[in-house]
């Protein structure tokens, strides 16, 4: 009987075994034609049972994490089933990290070994797991001598067995890496997190009142432009004064830039009229503030005298600031055009007739200089500047901090899309303006083509499970090196470029899981850390959406925090 660590490196040794033989059959049914039927479906069993490999060995990686040290590792992984598994002192670390779950890890780890022996035999491998044949050629012979099924639907039953698995062992290994770190790190819990709510529930109302509010007849694409914060030097606020919290999270408010865009429009006239070229502005969005009267009358709760002063307080804080040369609009694109002259001290009032019916209020205010030279302005994607020598390393990591605070402040709202990335990601380069710190997420309203979505194909779900952090994953990959991740593809990271989708997807995950371990020799502990939890979505929970208030707490402190400490020890003066 094989120890729990020996186990676990069988299934690791064999699974890839039953890979191989497959793909070697996907060739043989290539070179034969005459099976072509099955090209397909042998196809899609060869990328199921990779995505549950791949799921696998993320599992085995959390476990031995505390079980094998950080320098065996890559020895470990790269010899499964080898000398160094069998070693009893791994087995002893393992009982006593998994304690009372030891059996039921057994269990699954049984069950694996049992579904991929079934495996080999119903593909007919022999018994080193290898094809009993090696001559592609003469692949329909031994398909009729050996009688092994190429149908998709004859795997079903096992890959069902070992997805189940594999999921039970995935649940085991993340409740013991929680239980783990909840041991170890309860310092953390104390640095709580910014109420970045407040700001996601604004940024969603701002995107449905912005694209009510281009009624315009120009027929041209206008886009909105948000600029990206970190917001995170406000601080959080008491606990118990949410009122409070909203304002301070909320202090600074939305820097967005207008754009008419010319480029895309065919011969017609107006393109030698330009109506506007940019327009920069700043943007509140107020919600309703219940009259004090109404709340003093239906009373009767606890608290409420607490709350009505300080009601009565902000309603004399607004009463002292200066009134703003308020201008209800409802044409956004009409409105910009007869701003665009030097007297311009107003605030558009974007739907206000609509604010009784949304309880919320869009506030624009545009800079009080016309933009200058805005015909010259250029934009760029994060994509084209990558490479850029001027687009120094602390920009780099400043950008780093500010893109993953943005992840929580901006995620499942219509800014930022969860596939995400440097093609989405902006610079808008100004005459006599820094370019690397404002990097802006962009929309496009009344435009005429929609702009194509990429959707993550089915199976790499299993493996990413959460789509917005691994995008996040990838651009700090990318920007710590300076390059594309198909530029730092190896063949060792299998196909890429094929154009199927599937296949390019999983080139591109192997390629940054590769690159999570070699991160560490070069950009330090906290920047590699926060890498790996973003791209194996390591974060000790079983939720894995940003929805779940845990969860984001987790993702604020092992990834935001984490960048912006990294940030502040290279390049922020330490007095002491
Ligand atoms: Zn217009």
């Amino acid at each position: 009987m094989a120890t729990g660590i020996e186990a676990a490196g069988l299934v690791l040794g064999s699974i890839p075994l039953i890979l191989a033989g497959l793909q070697f059959y996907a060739e043989g049914i290539a070179v034969t034609k005459r099976y072509w039927k099955y090209k397909e479906e042998v196809n899609n069993i060869l990328y199921e049972l990779r995505a549950e490999n791949t799921m696998y060995v993320n599992s085995i990686n959390m476990l031995l994490v505390g079980v094998v040290s950080q320098k065996d590792m890559t020895e470990f992984l790269a010899d499964p089933g080898g000398g160094r598994w069998t070693e009893a002192k791994f087995d002893r670390k393992l009982r006593s990290r998994l304690g009372a779950s030891y059996d039921s890890y057994m269990e699954s780890i049984t069950h694996m070994i049992m579904t991929a022996d079934k495996f080999k035999e119903k593909l007919k491998l022999d018994g080193a797991g290898k094809p009993q044949f090696s001559e592609q050629t003469s692949f329909k012979e031994h398909y009729r001598r050996l009688k092994f099924s190429l149908r998709k639907s004859d795997y079903s039953d096992l890959m069902g067995k070992l997805r189940q698995a594999n999921q039970s062992l995935y649940r085991l290994t993340t409740q013991t890496a929680y239980l783990d770190a909840r041991q170890t790190s309860s310092k953390q819990d104390c640095q709580s997190a910014p109420n970045f709510r407040v700001i996601k529930d604004r940024a969603d109302n701002f995107y449905t009142a912005l694209s009510t509010g281009w009624n315009c007849p120009c027929q041209a694409d206008h886009s909105v432009s948000l600029r990206l914060e970190s917001r995170m030097e406000d601080g959080s606020g008491d606990e118990d004064d949410e009122d409070y919290e909203d304002e301070e999270t909320m202090r600074d408010p939305f820097h967005v830039l207008f754009r008419f865009n010319h480029h895309h429009k065919t011969e017609i006239s107006s393109t030698s009229m330009k109506p506007w070229t940019w327009e920069e502005a700043d943007v509140r969005i107020e919600y309703e503030k219940q009259s004090s009267t109404a709340t003093a009358a239906c009373g009767g709760q606890i608290g409420k005298g607490v709350r009505f002063a300080k009601q009565a307080k902000k309603a004399i804080q607004a009463a002292l600031e200066p009134q703003p040369n308020m201008q209800p609009i409802k044409d956004l694109c009409s409105a910009i055009y007869a701003l665009q002259k030097p007297q311009r001290d107003v605030c558009f009032s974007l739907l206000a007739n609509e604010i009784a019916k949304h309880k919320y209020g869009v506030h624009i205010y545009p800079t009080k200089q016309l933009p200058p030279d805005t015909d010259t302005w250029v934009v760029s994607s994060l994509r084209n500047v990558l490479d850029d020598s001027q687009f120094a390393r602390r920009d780099r990591l400043k950008l780093a901090v500010t893109l993953a605070s943005s992840v929580l402040q901006l995620h499942e709202t219509p800014w930022l899309d969860e596939n995400w990335g440097k093609d989405t990601i902006f610079f808008v380069k100004r005459p006599g303006r820094a370019l690397y710190d404002q990097p802006f997420v962009s929309q496009n309203f009344n435009q005429t083509t929609p702009t194509p979505k990429t959707e993550t194909p089915n199976a790499m779900s299993r493996i990413i499970r959460n789509q917005t952090l691994y995008a996040l994953g990838v651009a700090l990959i990318e920007l710590w090196y300076g390059k594309t991740l198909a530029e730092l593809h190896k063949d060792a990271d299998g196909p890429h470029d094929t154009g199927i989708m599937q296949v390019d997807f999983m080139a591109e995950y192997n390629t940054a899981d590769r690159l999570v371990d070699e991160l560490y020799s070069e950009a330090g502990g906290k920047y590699s850390d926060a890498v790996r939890r973003c791209i194996r979505c390591d974060f000790d929970r079983r939720a894995s959406s940003l929805e779940d208030a845990q969860f984001q707490k987790a993702v604020y402190q092992g990834v935001v925090a984490q960048l912006k400490e990294n940030y502040e020890y290279m390049f922020q003066h330490h007095p002491d």
